[in-house]
């Protein structure tokens, strides 16, 4: 088997993250020879945390420069490393930031790149990778010659690697930071029980246009709504997505749901999460939309409508009901 890189950045306190450790999960799985090659403030806790995992070599670029997520200091850290390690094939995360600096370092050192792989396996002694395409409606096999090959793993598609912590030994990886034109003073987030998407929920709830709509009385309901779905969301820890329709709305600044933007937006122009299971409310199920649900296992849906989209072999259970009633029942029997 070729020698692999794999590439990891680490979180503030200096270890590693899921996506990293799915990463590491998939660069052992290759049975190759593996050297870890890790960007941060600091490396010694992530070397550490996976000490025992089987990887032959540590290097690491450390400093302050390289804690934070930037292209040119990113980019400038995993060439070294690329450099340095001479693997034929460099495996990453595809966090935000491996996703914008790789395909970069790709072109600087001569290899190629492959984003969006769902695996990396040896397939007949070759390494392959698949990945979905028009939007995830076809799963290709892809094989490359071209050495060094680059590969972004999504997150969410192989198990986390876990074991014992260790003490591993680090060799630095001299890098002069380039020239920066931008200085990060700090970081304002909103608190994560705020946060709306969380990729790791077991339930997807989706809201649909129908929440903005005029409903039986005449009359549009838009701050019940409101409190509907976010009493759900805290009480279930579920990830909110949204349909189009919604998410347009709300960037028109309509006076509705206005915890919704375009970030949330699932389907064909939106996302394609992975959760267990997804419950769709007030949305009418268009294949735009649904595609979106490529990876959501078990799928439900509330809609007035008994001839919507979903009642068209698109849910495993449809609820034909009002949705405001359902999700008033649902919160009180959650304790909201
Ligand atoms: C090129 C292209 C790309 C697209 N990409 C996407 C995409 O990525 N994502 C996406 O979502 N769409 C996408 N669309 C749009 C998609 O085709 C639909 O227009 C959109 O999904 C409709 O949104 P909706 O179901 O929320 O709204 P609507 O079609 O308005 O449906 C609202 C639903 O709410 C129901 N309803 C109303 N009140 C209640 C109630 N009280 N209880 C229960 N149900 C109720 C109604 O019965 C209705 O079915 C795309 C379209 C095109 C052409």
């Amino acid at each position: 088997m070729e020698t692999i890189l794999l590439l990891a950045h680490t979180e503030p306190d200096g270890t590693l993250a899921k996506p990293a450790l799915e990463a590491l999960a998939a660069a052992l799985a290759l049975a190759g020879e593996l050297t870890v090659g890790l960007v941060g403030g600091q490396a010694g806790p992530a070397a550490n945390q996976i000490a025992a995992s089987g990887a032959t070599r540590f290097l690491a670029v450390t400093g302050g420069p390289f804690a934070e997520a930037r292209y040119s200091t990113d980019a400038a850290a995993a060439e070294a490393l690329c450099r340095t390690a001479g693997a034929a094939i460099v495996l990453a995360p595809a966090t935000s930031r491996w996703s914008r600096a790789l395909p970069g370092v790709a072109y600087r050192i001569g290899g190629r790149v492959d984003t969006h792989a769902t695996s990396l396996a040896v397939e007949n002694g070759v390494p392959t990778v698949t990945r979905w395409f028009y939007r995830q409606r076809m799963e290709a096999a892809l094989t490359r010659t071209q050495r060094p090959w680059m590969v972004l793993l999504d997150s969410g598609c192989v198990p986390a690697w876990s074991g014992p912590a260790g003490a591993a030994e680090v060799e630095a990886v001299a890098v002069e930071p380039p020239q920066t034109r931008t200085t990060v003073t700090g970081i304002q987030a909103p608190k994560s029980d705020e946060q709306t998407i969380r990729p790791d929920a077991k339930l997807l709830f989706v809201a649909g246009a129908g929440w903005t709509k005029k409903q039986a009385d005449g009359a549009v309901h838009g701050p019940e709504a409101e409190s509907l779905i976010l009493g759900f969301l805290r009480s279930a820890k579920a990830s909110l997505g949204g349909s189009k329709s919604l998410v347009d709305l709300s960037g028109e600044g309509e006076a509705v749901l206005r915890f919704m933007t375009h970030l949330n937006q699932i389907g064909q122009t939106g996302s394609t999460p992975r959760h267990s299971k997804g419950l769709s409310t007030c949305c009418h199920g268009e294949e735009p939309h649904v595609v979106g649900w490529r990876f959501v296992n078990q799928r439900r849906a509330v809609n007035l409508d008994p001839n919507c989209g979903w009642a068209r072999g698109k849910a495993d259970v449809l609820y034909v009901a009002d949705a405001f009633a359902v999700m008033r029942k649902v919160n009180q029997l959650l304790g909201g």
